[in-house]
């Protein structure tokens, strides 16, 4: 058997640049067919020479003729706001690697196109559920979680023929933990971008600040795995070595443990349902101390709350909800909210939900569209 083609769509980004060390790591096992970034042209150049890809795609359609003349011959390039959706059918795995709500076409096109993907892009499995859903039952379609929690799970039922009873989701609580509401009004972008174990993009690392990365978790698996919102727990695992566990009828729990390394759940999603053979965060057990637990402090971290009412009540709420937080987390890193404001815009928004179904692509952008308008105006009202 050849190996398995992969496109990497996001690839400069810290998803898409962990795939291509994977993809490097295990090259018998795994060739690039395409290359996707949004206006990094010079590093997805770089990529192209070393990987060799068909096509190349560029969401910039401005950059088109730069990257043209930077890629290697033989290499197509593809440009403007579609060009990755055009590419989610190019290859035996699709990563998701895009940030944002802007991943939503990537999964569309590339569970429609009947490919695995290989999901990094949380948000468009959150905003758009009702229509990723039916996409999965496509001949050859296949979502395999990146996110790790999600891949902790996808570990821990593998094989397992009776239905989990609860699912346990772990995070490390990120750089504010332990501390109050009160000693959180002062805090800077520097602080939030601080992550204590994990290394990731700003968006996400700053959703880590505010626990809201763990309540959009929290819909994800629900999505996932299709397991009631009442039987999904978070716990806070402050050295991020146990991803997530299930616990099943019986009183067992399974659990997944790791160093904290995204290149184990890429690797995961790529081979599944091998392994790869290259250890990415492989415990020395010996030299790792003790694992702690403790309960999320969910009155200072209200964003976790507000994901499990909107994930309850279904519909375009995620939708509305995850454009609303993408919006005050935007005008956070731009130093227009303080972080301590960033529950109460999401708050205000979720407060405008008109209660629309995701029956349609049209309705899940008009939710992304109403939850951030909403998030806007009381951004502009915290900073007046
Ligand atoms: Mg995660």
């Amino acid at each position: 058997m050849g190996a398995t083609t992969v496109a990497v769509l996001g690839s400069t980004g810290s998803i898409g640049t962990q795939t291509l060390e994977v993809v490097r790591a295990e090259p018998d096992r795994f060739s690039v067919a395409a290359l996707a970034a949004h206006r990094s042209v010079r590093e997805l150049a770089s990529q192209a020479a070393e990987f060799r890809p068909a096509v190349v795609g560029i969401g910039d359609q401005e950059l088109a003729a730069e990257l043209t003349s930077a890629v290697p011959a033989g290499s197509e390039v593809v440009a403007g706001p579609d060009a990755f959706a055009a590419l989610a059918g190019t290859a035996d795995v699709v990563v998701n690697g895009v940030v944002g709500f802007a991943g939503l076409g990537v999964t569309l096109e590339a569970l429609g196109a009947g490919r695995r993907l290989a999901l990094a892009n949380k948000e468009s499995l959150i905003a758009a559920g009702p229509l990723v859903q039916p996409l999965r039952s496509r001949p050859g379609a296949e979502l395999i979680p990146v996110d790790s929690e999600h891949s902790a799970v996808h570990q821990c039922l593998a094989g397992e023929p009776s239905p989990p009873e609860r699912l346990i989701l772990t995070g490390s609580g990120g750089p504010f933990r332990g501390r109050s509401a009160d000693e959180l009004r002062e805090v800077t972008v520097a602080d939030a971008l601080a992550h204590p174990t994990w290394s990731m993009g700003p968006k996400i690392t700053v959703d880590s600040s505010t626990l809201m990365n763990k309540g959009l978790e929290v819909i994800e698996a629900h999505e996932l795995f299709g397991v009631d919102y009442s039987c999904i727990d978070v716990l806070i695992q402050p050295q991020s070595v146990v991803h997530s566990m299930v616990t099943f009828g019986d009183g067992s729990t399974v659990a997944q443990l790791s160093m904290p390394d995204m290149r184990l759940p890429i690797g995961y999603a790529l081979a599944y349902p091998e392994r790869i053979d290259t250890p990415f965060g492989a415990v020395d057990w010996a030299a790792l101390g003790s694992l702690t637990f403790e309960l999320p402090d969910a009155g200072t971290f209200r964003c976790l709350g507000l994901a499990y009412e909107a994930g309850r009540v279904g519909g375009t709420a995620p939708a509305w909800l995850n454009g609303a937080n993408e919006c005050a987390v935007g005008a956070f890193l731009d130093g227009r909210l303080c972080w301590h404001e960033i529950a109460s815009v999401i708050e205000h928004a979720m407060g405008h939900h008109d209660g629309a179904a995701a029956d349609s692509v049209e309705a899940v952008i008009a939710a992304d569209s109403a939850g951030r308008r909403h998030a806007a105006d009381a951004v502009k009202r915290a900073g007046s």
